[in-house]
C-alpha cells in the first residue's frame, strides 16, 4: 500500500510569507508513517530553508509534482483558482480558505474536499489546539503593539533622566478579543498607559484583569454581545452614536490600535475621518481589521501606511500575522497538525462527518458543498 501523502504549498498571495508546516512538524508527520511533499521554497519567507524540510523527511517538488501526487493539500490561505481547478478528484485541500462560496463552488468543481479551520467552533475545548485565529490573533496583537512602539516617535514608558521626565503613551486599543488582549498586554509591558474597550461588556473585565483602563462610550451601544463570545453588528444609530461618543474622547490618547470584527461582516467603522482630526501630530493609529472588505478606521489602507496632513499615522495592519512568519508559521503549523491527526488516522482518510468539529470545518466533501450560500459563518 502506497503511504498517505501530505503535501504543503508554496503561499503565492501577496504579502503571506507564512508557510502551513514547519521542520517540526514535518517530522513529527513523517514519524507517524506520512509521506511528506514541500513545494520548492514552501518555508524560505519564514526563514525555514528546503534543507531543514529535507532533514525533517520530506521530498522537496516542484508544483506540478505536489499537484499531482498529495493527498492532503496544505496551506495558510487558499490557492489561486487556476491552481485549484488543476488538482484532482478526491483530494483534500485544507487551510485558513475564507468562508466565501465562489472558492467552495472552485474546490467542488474540482471534485475537492475544502476543509477551512476558520470554520472551526472555537468555543469547544477539543477545537483549541485546532484554532489557528487565536493563534494568528496572538501574535498580530502582540506585533502591533511593538509596531506602534517602533512607529511613534516618543517613549512607551516614562523615562525620568537628567533633563527631566518623559511622560508615557497614551494607548486605546479598540475591540478587546484575543488580538486586543495581546496588544494591550503587550503595550503594558512595554510600559505605556493603556485602556480597552469593546461592545461586549463581559470584555470589560477582561481588559481590566489585564491592568488596563475600560473606555466607557457612556450608553452609546447597549449590550454588544452577539452569539458564540462575539459582537453582534450595530444598527446605524448605534454605529453613529458610537462614532461620535469615540469623537469626543479620542484626542485623549496618542495612539490607537484597533482589533474590531463581527463574523461574516466587514469590519465596523470605528474612528472617522472627523475622529483622527482630533489626533496630536505624531500620533499612530494601526489599524488591524484594515482588508479588502474595510476596515476600523476611515481612509487606512490594507498593508500601507498613510501619513494625514495633520501628522498622524495611519497603518492598514490586516495580515500582521504574516509579518512575524517564523513564530507564525510555528503556530499555524502546529495548529494544522493537530488537524491532520484528526482527518487521518494510521495513514488513510478518515473524516467524520458526523463528529462536531469536522462537520463544521469541511466545507465541501468529495464534491459535494456543505455549508450555505455564504458559506457559513466561523
Ligand atoms: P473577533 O476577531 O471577532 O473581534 C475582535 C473584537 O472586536 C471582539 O472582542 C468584538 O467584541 C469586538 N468588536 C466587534 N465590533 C465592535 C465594535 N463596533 N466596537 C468595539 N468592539 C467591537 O473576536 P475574537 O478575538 O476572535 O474573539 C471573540 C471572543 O471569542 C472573545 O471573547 C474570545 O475570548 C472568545 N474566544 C473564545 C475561545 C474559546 O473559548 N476557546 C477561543 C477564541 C475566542
Amino acid at each position: 500500500m502506497t503511504a498517505f501523502r501530505i503535501g504543503v504549498l508554496k503561499e503565492t498571495a501577496p504579502g503571506e510569507r507564512r508557510v502551513a508546516a514547519v521542520p517540526d512538524t514535518v517530522a513529527r508527520l513523517c514519524s507517524s508513517g506520512l509521506e511528506v511533499l514541500v513545494e520548492r521554497g514552501a518555508g524560505a519567507q519564514a526563514g525555514m530553508p528546503d534543507s531543514a524540510y529535507a532533514q525533517a523527511g520530506a521530498a522537496i517538488v516542484e508544483s506540478g509534482e505536489l499537484d499531482a501526487r498529495a493527498d492532503l493539500v496544505l496551506c495558510v490561505a487558499a490557492p489561486d483558482r487556476s491552481r485549484i481547478a488543476g488538482l484532482h478528484a478526491g483530494q483534500i485541500l485544507a487551510g485558513m480558505l475564507e468562508p466565501d462560496a465562489e472558492l467552495f463552488d472552485a474546490c467542488a468543481r474540482s471534485g475537492l474536499t475544502a476543509v477551512s479551520l476558520l470554520l472551526l467552533p472555537r468555543t469547544l475545548s477539543r477545537a483549541q489546539s485546532l484554532d489557528a485565529l487565536t493563534s494568528q490573533a496572538n501574535i498580530a496583537g502582540y506585533r502591533a503593539a511593538v509596531l506602534a512602539a517602533a512607529t511613534y516617535e516618543r517613549f512607551f514608558p516614562m523615562l525620568t533622566t537628567a533633563t527631566g521626565t518623559m511622560q508615557p503613551a497614551r494607548v486605546l486599543v479598540m475591540g478587546a478579543g484575543v488580538a486586543g488582549l495581546s496588544a494591550i498586554g503587550t503595550a503594558r509591558r512595554l510600559g505605556a498607559i493603556v485602556t480597552g474597550y469593546d461592545i461586549r461588556p463581559e470584555a470589560a473585565d477582561d481588559v481590566r484583569s489585564m491592568g488596563a483602563r475600560f473606555l466607557d462610550l457612556r450608553g452609546a451601544v447597549a449590550g454588544g454581545a452577539g452569539s458564540g463570545g462575539y459582537a453582534r453588528a450595530l444598527s446605524e444609530h448605534e454605529r453613529d452614536a458610537q462614532q461620535a461618543a469615540l469623537r469626543e474622547r479620542i484626542h485623549e490618547f496618542d495612539v490607537v490600535i484597533t482589533t474590531a470584527q463581527v463574523p461574516g461582516r466587514r469590519p465596523p467603522l470605528l474612528v472617522t475621518a472627523e475622529a483622527l482630526k482630533s489626533l496630536r501630530p505624531g500620533s499612530v493609529v494601526i489599524d488591524l481589521a484594515a482588508g479588502p472588505r474595510g476596515g476600523n478606521v476611515e481612509g487606512s489602507v490594507p498593508d500601507s501606511t498613510v501619513v494625514l496632513e495633520g501628522g498622524i499615522t495611519v497603518i492598514g495592519a490586516g495580515n500582521l500575522a504574516s509579518s512575524m512568519a517564523s513564530a507564525a508559521s510555528g503556530a499555524y503549523a502546529r495548529n494544522i497538525a493537530a488537524l491532520v491527526a484528526l482527518l487521518v488516522h494510521d495513514g488513510a482518510p478518515a473524516i467524520d462527518l458526523e463528529d462536531e468539529i469536522q462537520d463544521a470545518v469541511v466545507a465541501v466533501y468529495r464534491g459535494a458543498l456543505r455549508h450555505t450560500e455564504d458559506g457559513g459563518a466561523r
